[in-house]
């Protein structure tokens, strides 16, 4: 279900228009508007849930696959050998969107190389 005034629900359901990296029946992929770095990207269940916590099990069991997927075509894209994942899960952690989002940033040689908790 949509939440009334999340911006990713819109994003998710076409009201707002922006990039898409993926999509399938249930997840949608698309650039951070305030990237950290070449291409990163947004990874969203379709439907609104406000943390990793509250999804139910085949989105919880879908999201990781997903991952993967994007992962796989933003390697590709950047030319990128690997890769971040971060997840900011509650407003105490830096959750600004209150709908889930894993961030992808796909990385290369001489890209810093530092993991994300050391950039
Ligand atoms: P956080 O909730 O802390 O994991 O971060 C939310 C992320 O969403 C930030 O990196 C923002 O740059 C990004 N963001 C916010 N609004 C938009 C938008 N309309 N389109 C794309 N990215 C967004
Ligand atoms: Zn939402």
């Amino acid at each position: 279900m949509e939440k009334e005034e999340c911006i990713f629900c819109e994003i998710a359901n076409g009201k707002i228009k922006v990039e898409k990296i993926y999509e399938n029946e249930d997840f949608f992929a698309f650039y951070d508007a305030n990237p950290i770095g070449e291409g990163h990207t947004l990874i969203i269940p379709k439907k609104h849930f406000d943390s990793l916590m509250d999804l139910d099990k085949d989105i919880s069991l879908g999201y990781i696959p997903v991952i993967r997927e994007v992962a796989d075509i933003l390697m590709k894209k950047y030319n990128a050998a690997g890769f971040n994942i971060l997840l900011n899960n509650g407003k105490v952690a830096g959750q600004i969107i209150g709908h889930v989002h894993f961030h992808l940033l796909p990385r290369k040689k001489g890209n810093n190389n530092k993991g994300f908790l050391f950039f």
